[in-house]
């Protein structure tokens, strides 16, 4: 299971709310609590994106662990024990607001049968959304299948809606200042400690995202402010999909440009040792190049015989295939896959770009009713 446990939220394909996962008894072994559990949401997720190296982050509850006598297997705690040692679990207080943060800062798909009523107010985000949250449900054959829940709208926050609103147009706080993490996840930071360097990029290993409170980026460990570090880079992650399965991966830098083909050459991502011959002599050398410029991603159509693309919608489902205009840029979110030849797609991982996280964001205030605290942070000069 190790093999899929990303030391930081960031890297991680979804996040996983540990503790809801692990006393989910409606999968796998009897018991109140169960670490096989996971193993069956990894088997899931490896179905579901056809990515044998899928990856996910743990945030669990400090109770878990508390409650240790609940695990039929006292090696699970051990094990679990040693995730936590190694930065693979991390471990709050609150789970459900640690991933509610990371999940709107990352816009990464979370698994927990969690529907987050009493977070509502504060996440409006969640009103609505049926593609981000992911139940496990038992198969009858003691497999488990991950279902999108749809987190409806629930009426209280609508009823508080407009009294919001006008409180905020009050205030003036109807600008982008209705997103304040925008400016959190578009910066690097540093803790004032300093042997501290758990936000610190240049290290590489482990980086936390900060932990916001009341609006202020803050160290997870010490508990004070964090400095601003600058603007952050980002890089992205490509997959290439092979009759459905994920056969590799690729990360891409912001500022740089990638031909993807049969043999592209030495700054390029080959694929001609991914394909049978017949289904080669379709891709062309060169075939399509992606770059990722001011945080986001563009692909443009460089191949003899062409390329089609399609978007992946809001809802989460396919729009129709289209045909790349040659030698033009066309933006290439997470999600959206481009075909080079039948049966081989390029697709992006699903964490997106600082800009691209800043769009969808303004996009979602837009749609969703706001509270005041979301919508008014404490903000340092
Ligand atoms: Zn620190």
């Amino acid at each position: 299971m190790e093999h899929h446990l990303a030391a930081s939220a960031e890297r991680a394909d979804y996040l996983v709310e540990l503790s809801n996962v692990v006393r989910d008894i409606s999968i796998g072994p009897r018991g109140p609590r169960s670490l096989r559990r996971l193993g069956l949401v990894l088997r899931a997720l490896m179905e579901l994106t056809g990515d044998p190296d899928v990856s996910v982050y743990l945030v669990a509850d400090t109770s878990l662990l508390g409650g240790h006598r609940e695990f039929g297997d006292q090696a699970e705690v051990r094990r679990l024990r040693g995730w936590v040692a190694d930065g693979l679990v991390e471990e709050v207080d609150d789970a459900d607001e640690r991933v509610l943060e990371l999940t709107r800062m990352t816009a990464t798909p979370v698994i927990t049968g969690d529907q987050y009523v009493d977070h509502r107010v504060e996440h409006p985000w969640i009103q609505g959304n049926t593609w981000q949250f992911l139940r496990p449900e038992p198969r009858p054959d003691g497999s488990v299948a991950l279902v999108a829940m749809d987190m409806g709208v629930r009426s209280a926050a609508e009823i508080s809606r407009k009294m919001e609103l006008s409180a905020l147009k009050k205030q003036g706080l109807l600008g982008p200042s209705r997103t304040p993490l925008t400016d959190v996840i578009m910066r690097a930071w540093r803790c004032p400690e300093l042997r501290c360097s758990l936000y610190d990029i240049r290290r590489g290993g482990r980086i936390l995202l900060p932990r916001m409170r009341r609006g202020v980026p803050t160290c997870e460990l010490h508990g004070s402010p964090l400095e601003d570090d600058g603007p952050r880079l980002g890089t992205t992650q490509l997959k290439a999909v092979i009759d459905g399965a994920c056969v590799a991966r690729y990360t891409l830098d912001e500022g740089s440009e990638a031909h993807v083909g049969r043999l592209p050459g030495p700054a390029g991502i080959a694929l001609h040792s991914l394909l049978a011959p017949p289904v080669a002599q379709q891709v062309s050398r060169r075939h399509v190049a992606v770059s990722a410029r001011n945080g986001t991603v563009l692909i443009r159509d460089i191949s003899t015989y062409g390329t089609r693309m399609r978007h992946v919608g809001k809802r989460g489902g396919f729009g129709t295939w289209e045909k790349l205009p040659p030698q033009t840029d066309r933006p290439f979110r997470p999600g959206d896959e481009v075909e080079l030849a039948p049966g081989v797609v390029l697709t992006r991982s699903g964490r997106r770009f600082p800009a691209e996280l800043a769009d969808a964001w303004r996009t979602e205030a837009a749609q969703t009713p706001v509270s005041p605290s979301a919508a008014a942070p404490t903000r340092r000069a």
